[in-house]
């Protein structure tokens, strides 16, 4: 048998772990967009940002692991079309065939078009992140559309930087849908006494010049619509996930029979539990350890933390 997985997160890389623990022997196959080795993205808004890892913390796996369970990986190669009668997937190289299939393709940031024209950063990739890095210097101002988690914490990873840092939220407080009133005010004023300018109930009307060339001198703002929400990549369309949100386009034959993991709706998402305590503005971050994917918190990285023992963390989930 030969099962061929698309996508290249986190989901991909547990489902091989897993199959192979399991003692599936036959082939297996990733096909991955992205021409890193599958990784998980948690530490791109947290301790890859913030300095305090190193970039090879984000990966599941090292690429010998792959070659030793005889894993076929096909890196930088996005699957355009699948034909689930004849039983094959479609990559620029040709049709490539299986016996079972695993859509494992994530989500990608919801896209802000009021904002192209100031060539944006969108924190989704690796690459993203590397970006981010060398534009988050000291001095420079920094405008963060959307309060959600990935904002706060670029909010945070800037502020550590030494830069300027604006926060544009719509609703009256931010992570107030994920969080409630009480809980949402502690991280505002949290974010509010480490030097971010929060703008909420906020809409932006419009967005002028800024550059994507920061050189480290006070430039124009530009912005970061790191934390605007995202959305299913999909294929076959379902209820939940259309045609219109899949990128890159992925055209399917049949639209039954094949196991799905596209990633929830932004409103039903699972989450790792959040760490909320008064000194730690950023979430836990789930990640696999010793090829055994777990959904335990195993770090915590802020730029926030004010005291040499935090306080202890309570989890909440949502
Ligand atoms: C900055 C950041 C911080 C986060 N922090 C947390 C956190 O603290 N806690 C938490 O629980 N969650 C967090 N998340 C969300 C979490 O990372 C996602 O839930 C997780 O990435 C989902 O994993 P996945 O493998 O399903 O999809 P993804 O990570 O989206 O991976 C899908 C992969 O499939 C590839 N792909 C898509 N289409 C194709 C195609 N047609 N052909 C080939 N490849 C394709 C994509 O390029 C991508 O690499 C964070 C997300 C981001 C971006």
């Amino acid at each position: 048998m030969r099962i061929v997985i698309v996508g290249g997160g986190l989901a991909a890389a547990t489902a091989v772990t897993e199959l192979r623990d399991n003692g599936y022997d036959g082939e297996l196959a990733v096909f991955a967009a992205e021409p890193h080795l599958p990784y998980e993205r948690p530490p791109l808004s947290k301790s890859v940002l913030l300095g305090d890892e190193p970039e090879s913390v984000v990966f599941v796996h090292d690429e010998q692991w792959y070659a030793d369970h005889d894993v076929e990986l096909h890196l930088g190669t996005t699957v355009t079309a699948i034909d689930l009668e004849g039983h094959t997937v479609t990559t620029a190289d040709g049709d490539h065939a299986f016996d079972k299939l695993l859509l494992a393709t994530g989500a990608q940031p919801r896209h802000l078009p009021l904002a192209d024209a100031a060539n944006p950063v969108y924190l989704r990739t690796l690459d993203d992140n590397r970006l981010l890095v060398t534009r988050l210097r000291e001095g420079v101002q920094v405008v963060i559309v959307g309060g959600g988690w990935i904002g706060l914490e670029v909010a945070s990873a800037a502020r550590h930087a030494g830069a300027e840092v604006t926060l544009i939220e719509t609703l009256s407080l931010p992570l107030l849908g994920v969080l409630g009133p009480e809980i949402a005010q502690v991280f505002a004023d949290l974010h509010r006494d480490h030097g971010v300018d929060l703008r909420l109930d906020a809409r932006i009307a419009s967005i002028e010049g800024a550059g994507s060339d920061v050189d480290g001198a006070r430039r124009p703002a530009w912005p970061s619509t790191t934390a605007y929400s995202s959305t299913p990549r999909c294929a076959p369309p379902t209820p939940t996930c259309t045609p219109s949100e899949t990128s890159p386009t992925m055209t399917t034959r049949r639209s039954a029979g094949s196991a799905s993991s596209t990633g929830t709706t932004p409103s039903s998402r699972p989450r790792s539990p959040p760490t909320t305590s008064r000194a730690l503005a950023t979430r836990a971050t789930a990640r696999p350890t010793n090829g055994s994917p777990t959904s335990s918190p195993t770090s915590t990285t802020s730029a926030w933390s004010t005291s040499a023992t935090p306080p202890p963390a309570t989890t909440s989930t949502w």
